[in-house]
C-alpha cells in the first residue's frame, strides 16, 4: 500500500529529527500527488504505533496543483494530472501539487 510505505517515511523523518513525544504532525499534500488524505491518515495511525509519534495527531492541508505554460505564459490551477494550458498548449511546466512535506511539528 502506496500511503503506508509514505506514512512510514514521514514518521522515520520526524524521528530522525526529535525524540521527544510528538502530538501533532503537519503534512502538505500536493493534489497531484496521488495520496489519499484518509488512507494516509489512517496509515499514520499505524505506523506510529510504538514510536514517540504513537498518538500524534496528523493534519494534513492539501495543495492545489499549479501550472505555467511555456507557450503562453500563464500561469493556472491544476485539479488532475491533465497537462494543458487553456491556451490549448501542453507544454507546461508543473510549479507545484506533486510533493508532499512536512511543515511542522509540535512536541509535546
Ligand atoms: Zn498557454
Amino acid at each position: 500500500m502506496h500511503e503506508l510505505a509514505i506514512a512510514e517515511s514521514v514518521v522515520s523523518a520526524v524521528l530522525e529529527r526529535t525524540d521527544r513525544h510528538v502530538s501533532v504532525v503537519r503534512l502538505r499534500v500536493g493534489q497531484l500527488s496521488g495520496v489519499v488524505p484518509d488512507a494516509l491518515t489512517f496509515c499514520f495511525e499505524i505506523a506510529t504505533v510504538g514510536t514517540p509519534l504513537e498518538g500524534a495527531v496528523l493534519e494534513i492541508e492539501e495543495q492545489r496543483g499549479r501550472a505555467q505554460c511555456r507557450s503562453c505564459g500563464q500561469e493556472f490551477s491544476l485539479d488532475d494530472a491533465i497537462l494543458l494550458c487553456p491556451c490549448g498548449s501542453a507544454d507546461v511546466e508543473l510549479l507545484a501539487g506533486r510533493d508532499l512535506s512536512v511543515t511542522s511539528v509540535e512536541v509535546a
